[in-house]
């Protein structure tokens, strides 16, 4: 584990250095409070620090202040050396940012001792920081194929609407239902189900650009949000995933399956709304179905993705 020392004094220094190697730590040699900063400054620099509080130019606390200052989610671990001198000030050390101090002289085994309490206390913030992330990720995506759930893709799309106000441009969006999955699962399984749901999916990220989104809606329902495109542009681009899908083979352990999708689409601008938006695409997906399935059905709803400037 990377140290960052920090210590104008030559002979301290080079006996800190030496006792950080010694104990299996890399130390990151600083001679002053700039050079300090500057190597903190670095996306790589080391999460635990040993700043000396006297150092020429900027002294320990200074360093310990801009660093919180500029810290977020995963602050680094910072002790103090302090002179005797400086032992009155300890609690302006410690509002200054820092974590823990040691006093000058040091004594080895406490310095290691203080040393490996950073190192946990780091070890430990790291491990919530990836629990964290990996819960996030889990709100927002759905477990079988990896892309936006059902809540994730209706915020992109409230953001998307936010921004087609905005910048005045249209948006459209899609509602994509695997036609007779029913029957797919009765016949080769609900595993070979599963399969078909992410083979499907694979499909229709490889046939959108990167500027669109796809999440799971519900079971063997997917939503597409489309932006920036043109009425014409949209058609063209459903009309290529339905067929795209409809050449898919997807191989699974009970048998090649083949399926279709029917997609109900609706156009919208900034200034329609989500609700709006699904029920559309909803009784556009359900105009498709009742026409013979693997179809896309546009929205007849002429309220819908019309506004004054006539986008849409
Ligand atoms: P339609 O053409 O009218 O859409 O017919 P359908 O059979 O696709 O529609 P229906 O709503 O009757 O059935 C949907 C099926 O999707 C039923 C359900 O078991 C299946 N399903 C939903 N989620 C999953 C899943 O995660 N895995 C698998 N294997 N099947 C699922
Ligand atoms: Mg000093
Ligand atoms: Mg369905
Ligand atoms: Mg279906």
């Amino acid at each position: 584990m990377k140290i960052l020392l920090a210590e104008d004094d030559f002979t301290t220094r080079s006996m800190l250095a030496a006792i950080l190697k010694k104990w299996g730590y890399d130390p990151v040699v600083c001679e002053d409070g700039h050079a300090a900063w500057n190597v903190l400054q670095k996306p790589e620099a080391p999460r635990l620090v040993l700043l000396d509080w006297n150092m020429p130019g900027l002294e320990g606390p200074e360093v310990c202040r801009r660093l919180r200052k500029k810290e977020t989610a995963n602050p680094s671990y910072v002790i103090l050396l302090t002179g005797r001198g400086e032992k009155n000030d300890i609690v302006q050390g410690l509002e200054a940012g820092a974590n823990d101090y040691i006093s000058k002289p040091y004594d080895n085994a406490e310095l290691l001792a203080r040393i490996r309490v950073g190192q946990r206390m780091l070890e430990l913030q790291s491990s919530l920081l990836a629990t964290q992330a990996a819960l996030a990720h889990q709100a927002t995506h759905d477990a079988l194929t990896g892309i936006f759930n059902r809540r994730a893709i209706l915020d992109q799309l409230a953001r998307e609407l936010a921004r087609a106000l905005r910048q005045s441009v249209r948006l459209s969006v899609a509602m994509c239902d695997i036609d007779h999955f029913k029957e797919i699962n009765d016949r080769f399984g609900h595993q070979a189900g599963d399969e078909v749901l992410v083979a499907l999916t694979r499909c229709l990220q490889a046939n959108l650009r990167e500027y669109d989104y796809v999440g799971r809606y519900g079971g063997e329902e997917f939503l597409v949000i489309a932006t920036g495109s043109t009425a014409q542009g949209d058609d063209g681009l459903y009309e290529r995933l339905r067929q795209q899908v409809a050449a898919l083979e997807v191989k699974t352990m009970t048998g090649n399956v083949a399926i279709t999708v029917s997609i109900g689409t609706a156009p919208g601008t900034g200034k329609s709304t989500v609700d709006a938006l699904l029920a559309a695409a909803d009784a556009a997906l359900y105009q498709a179905k009742a026409a013979g399935r693997n179809r896309v059905a546009r929205s007849q709803d002429e309220k819908i993705g019309k506004d004054e400037s006539g986008i849409g």
